[in-house]
This record gives C-alpha cells, sequence and structure tokens, in this order.
C-alpha cells in the first residue's frame, strides 16, 4: 500500500503508530499554512472538470490528423478521459504529493526530534555533526529546531 500512499516517515524511525499519526497531523498543518498548496491541489480537479467535456473530441480529432481511422478512432475518443483522469489525479496526485506534502512530514518529523533531511526524508542518525551535507541527496543539513517547538 505505501507505494501507493507513501507516508514519506523514514521506515527506521522508531516511533509508534500513533506518533506516526502525530506526525502527519502536523505535516498536515504545515502543508495547510502555506495557502499556495491549496491552490495548487485545487488545480488537479479544475484541469480535469475543464477538459473532461471535450478530451474525447480533442482524441477524435487527433486520431483524424494521424489519420486513424475505424476501430482506432473510436478507441482515442474512448480512451481519452480515463487517460486524462489518470494524468490529473493519479499522476498530478504523486507529483504534487512528492513535491509538496512530503517536506512537510520531513518537517513535522524533525520537529518530533528525529534528525531527517529535509529534503529527501533520510535519517541523519549517526551523522557525525560536522558532516555537513546529506548522504542521499546531498542537501545542505539544517540545524535541528529545539525540542518542543510548535
Ligand atoms: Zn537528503
Amino acid at each position: 500500500m505505501s507505494w501507493i500512499w507513501p507516508t514519506y516517515i523514514h521506515r527506521d524511525l522508531p516511533l509508534t503508530g500513533q506518533q506516526r499519526k502525530a506526525i502527519h497531523r502536523d505535516a498536515w498543518k504545515l502543508w495547510w499554512a502555506n495557502r499556495r498548496n491549496i491552490t495548487l491541489y485545487l488545480t488537479l480537479p479544475a484541469l480535469y472538470l475543464l477538459t473532461v467535456f471535450f478530451v474525447s473530441d480533442m482524441a477524435g480529432r487527433l486520431a483524424t490528423i494521424i489519420s486513424a481511422g475505424g476501430f482506432t478512432h473510436k478507441l482515442f475518443r474512448a480512451a481519452a478521459p480515463f487517460a486524462l483522469f489518470v494524468i490529473c489525479f493519479v499522476v498530478g496526485g504523486a507529483v504534487l504529493q512528492r513535491s509538496r506534502f512530503a517536506p512537510c512530514v520531513y518537517q513535522a518529523t524533525r520537529r518530533h526530534g528525529y534528525d531527517v533531511c529535509a529534503k529527501c526524508g533520510y535519517w541523519l542518525k549517526g551523522l557525525c555533526e560536522d558532516s555537513r551535507r546529506c548522504p542521499e541527496c546531498g542537501m545542505q543539513r539544517e540545524a535541528m529546531p529545539p525540542p518542543g517547538a510548535p
């Protein structure tokens, strides 16, 4: 399941299910605090609704352009709304989760006292303080927030 809806919490972290839930709650709060996220996420259903009524016609026209007739033409028209759905919600959703939600989870994890990379979520435990970069992605390490920070 986690490959469909990843949690973005490093799986080696010694967290109880309840702590994981708390981290996700905090991550959603961080996500919600940045209003741009809401706009970005709303573009997906908006894009879908704006195009879903035309997408079959567009696909039909495309089929005509590449001079596909008969069955292929019908297939294009039938598959178009489905492809649009997948692009908007499956691909678009995954990209947005990865780029907008995952960093919130990493931030929330750090606030719970675990030193994970702010960019990729790699657990930086055991790395000496003077290694300044994440070994996974090369991101500059950030100082840990003080315990109990909001
Ligand atoms: Zn990293």
